[in-house]
């Protein structure tokens, strides 16, 4: 039997997407769009803030985030998944400022947010 996804504690680095899923069952990502900073070593952790429900498993995550545009991810993973996810770092030198659309889905809805890496 697996057990649910722990809270996160986000530390001094993680900058927190939160995931909200309004009544109307629209997804919306805050901040839209995230910034982290390279010279910071920030991070992206994505939570998820719906309330009264079982943030799922690895295998069943709550949500699932795709950098799959075109233009690819600012990190080194394009694939993350669940409560508590975390981006790793962003990949060295750039480019600066730009915003990478990506996709969320969760509960067969999806939004497509973006963010970037400031120096
Ligand atoms: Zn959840």
């Amino acid at each position: 039997m697996s057990s649910p996804t722990l809270a996160p504690s986000p530390g001094p680095k993680d900058v927190v997407v939160k995931i909200l899923l309004d009544d109307a069952g629209q997804i919306k990502a805050v901040p839209d769009p995230f910034w982290v900073s390279e010279g910071k070593d920030e991070k992206v952790m994505w939570v998820c803030t719906k309330e009264n429900h079982q943030h799922g498993t690895a295998d069943n995550p709550c949500f699932t985030v795709d950098f799959n545009t075109k233009d690819g991810s600012p990190f080194h993973g394009w694939h993350f998944s669940g409560h508590g996810a975390s981006s790793g770092l962003a990949i060295k030198g750039g480019p600066y400022h730009k915003v990478y659309k990506y996709t969320i889905s969760m509960s067969g809805k999806s939004c497509d947010p973006g963010g970037g890496v400031t120096p």
